[in-house]
């Protein structure tokens, strides 16, 4: 056999695709280490030592981390693309973006946001009455926007309307008609002039996972005999002036570019019919969509976009001023709601890997018995290839022997020991076959699943119906790759298991450039040393879309700043513990004092009997009261 050629961090680089998908802000150093760039310069901050820092503070694995300076570049890319295509367009009109609050509602992601986008007069979008109440008191700068998109109650339009009284610039987007009608009455009693916007049913349909946000099946927006119609009434109650903005959402994550130009293109006629029906329009709002790359392969597959941030902002002002400059009608300003595009990189999700579960677990050593049954005789000639057969042909003999082998064992013919051994072959056969398939160039189909079927499961300390709901419920992915040892060849295929009871809680689909793989290359546990794992690219909506499957609740969080003087440091400013047990147990209604007492009821009951020793019991019931206020996932 040749000799493998050394294996370097770049080819670790390009194995796990970090430049592909990583933006600019990922890069492995000398010694194997993950570095994240937060400014894309040549500052960088090992992942590692953030683990380490964070487990100085008490904080232990499963850990989000949230790099704060990445929020900073992304809003500022955003802004600064639009404004150079409005300044290459010769634009009229100015970008006034607004970010989604619902894609990342917490409060140092929001305040990050804000801060990075003030100079940029950067405003909020909220879509539901909590939403709003952040929107309305974080909201500072009296020049950027506030938009409440969303279902509407009385309550709701109220609220907005008090924006308008203190003087903010905040919109309600109509999202059905049955809002018009209480819009107008709620301002009249009020006696305030809302600021209205009409959210478009349009006829482009999205493309990609959410398509369904879009299209004349949407459940969002209005039609256009509903635009007609929303329009005419406020006409009939004087308050044509306040209509002044349309709004549309194709969904999120738009792979394809083709969707966003044909959208803002139907969507522009729209806003020039209005302006032309007398209502003084100056606002096209294109909702969010703008995608991420997450498996950075440029493409219109559903996981990518095949176009960039810049490429993204230059349509959307083309096809604006296009459509308006054919129609000689003055160009609107333009509104984005990109949510997923601006906190997506901000946030790694860091796990261990716990344990491994692997088919050929235990060195089985054949028995020497003489009379050893046939059937291992026959296995054991499949496994040396004896009768010389192709792959395929050993494979479907030994698929014959093991079901032989499981029959005999049920009807007692083979006892537990011979059954272990004809198990032990049998996987040691596939292993075989699903080495010789990955080293061909043709396997054959039912060959292909043998790498699958034989690759580890690696046990990670995490959940995924918590940190990646979006991989389960709609099977997005998310880039995945160690975070150390990236010096050292990876000779693992492995899938990851998370420690739910649940057999969904799992990964077994990673990126690739080309297809989706069904197992990642990683290393060799090593006895008492740590494996970290990242999972990137997480932080749009997973947080807050997680849930409490098996108790396990949110994990522990540390808010990373690089250091302003330092060169090569940073700081923790903030960290965040995840729940309790006790905040899981409050959550179904159980309540961490009554299960004590219930707890020690049961210890005095047994010292009573004299099944255990009073100073066992009472060690217990110290036990379970310290396990109440510890986390919920494993300590490792
Ligand atoms: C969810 C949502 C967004 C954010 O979409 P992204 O694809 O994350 O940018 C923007 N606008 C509306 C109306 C939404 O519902």
């Amino acid at each position: 056999m040749k000799a493998e050629p050394t294996w370097t961090v770049n080819d670790a680089e390009e194995y796990y695709g970090l430049k592909r998908w990583g933006g600019g802000h990922f890069q492995v150093d000398a010694e194997g280490y993950m570095c994240v760039r937060p400014l894309r310069n040549e500052r960088t901050i090992r992942i590692h030592d953030i683990i380490k820092e964070a487990k100085s503070k008490g904080l232990s694995l499963p850990l989000t981390i949230r790099i704060q300076d990445m929020l900073r570049t992304r809003v500022t890319e955003l802004n600064e693309h639009f404004r150079n295509a409005i300044q290459d367009e010769g634009y009229a009109g100015k970008y006034r973006g607004v970010f989604p609050i619902k894609v990342n509602q917490l409060r140092e992601v929001i305040e990050e946001i804000q801060d990075a986008g003030k100079t940029y007069n950067y405003g909020l979008e909220c879509g539901s009455k909590p939403e709003l109440m952040i929107a309305l008191a974080m909201h500072k700068d009296p020049k950027a926007l506030v938009i409440c998109n969303g279902y509407k109650d009385d309550d709701f339009i109220r609220l907005a309307l008090y924006g308008r009284k203190l003087g903010k610039e905040i919109f309600l987007v109509v999202e059905q008609l049955s809002e018009v009608p209480r819009i107008i009455a709620i301002s009249k009693k009020l006696d305030v002039r809302p600021l209205i916007g009409l959210r478009i049913k349009l006829s482009t349909a999205g493309e990609g996972k959410w398509a369904s946000s879009s299209g004349e099946g949407a459940k969002f927006g209005l039609t256009s005999p509903e635009i007609v119609d929303a329009a005419r009434r406020l006409k009939r109650a004087g308050m044509s002036d306040c209509l002044q903005l349309i709004h549309f959402h194709i969904g999120s994550q738009v792979p394809n570019i083709q969707t966003i130009k044909k959208a803002t293109v139907e969507a522009t006629r729209f806003y020039c019919e209005l302006t032309r029906m007398g209502f003084p329009m100056r606002l096209i709002d294109v909702g969010g969509g703008l995608g991420v790359d997450y498996d950075g392969s440029r493409s219109n597959y559903e996981s990518s976009m095949n176009y960039t941030m810049r490429e993204y902002a230059r349509d959307v002002v083309y096809n604006i001023k296009n459509v308006c400059t054919d129609e000689e009608i003055a160009v609107p300003d333009i509104v984005t709601e990109s949510g997923r595009a601006i906190v997506a990189p901000h946030s790694i999700l860091v796990t261990e890997v716990c344990d491994r579960i692997s088919k050929n677990s235990v060195d089985f050593k054949p028995g020497k018995k003489k009379k050893r049954n046939v059937i291992l005789r026959d296995l054991e000639a499949i496994l040396e290839n004896a009768h010389n057969s192709t792959p395929l042909e050993r494979y479907h003999d030994a698929l014959q022997k093991k079901e032989e082998v499981n029959n005999l064992f049920s009807l007692g013919y083979l006892n537990l020991s011979e059954r272990a051994e004809a198990d032990a072959l049998y996987w040691q056969i596939c292993q075989q076959l699903a080495e010789i398939g990955k080293a061909a160039n043709y396997t054959p189909e039912e060959l292909e699943n043998l790498p699958k079927m034989m690759a580890e499961q690696y046990v990670c300390n995490f959940s995924v119906f918590q940190s990646l709901i979006d991989h389960w419920a709609c099977d997005q992915l998310f880039p995945v790759a160690p975070l150390h040892r990236m010096n050292e060849r990876p000779d693992v295929d492995a899938t990851l298991v998370d420690i739910t009871c649940d057999s969904e809680g799992k990964i077994d689909e990673f990126t690739d450039v080309e297809d989706v793989r069904s197992s990642i290359r990683l290393h060799g546990l090593k006895d008492k040393q740590p494996y970290y794992l990242g999972v990137f690219l997480v932080g749009a909506y997973q947080d807050i879309m997680g849930d409490l499957h098996n108790l396990f609740g949110r994990v522990n969080e540390v808010h990373v700043f690089l250091e302003d003087d330092e060169e090569d440091d940073f700081y923790i400013e903030d960290s965040i513990q995840g729940f309790t047990v006790n905040q899981v147990l409050g959550f179904t209604q159980y309540d961490g004092h009554l299960l004590t007492r219930q707890m020690k009821k049961q210890v005095d009951r047994a010292t009573k009997a004299d099944r255990i020793k009073p100073r066992e019991g009472t060690r217990m019931l110290d036990d379970y009261a310290k396990l109440l206020t510890g986390g919920t996932y494993l300590s490792t």
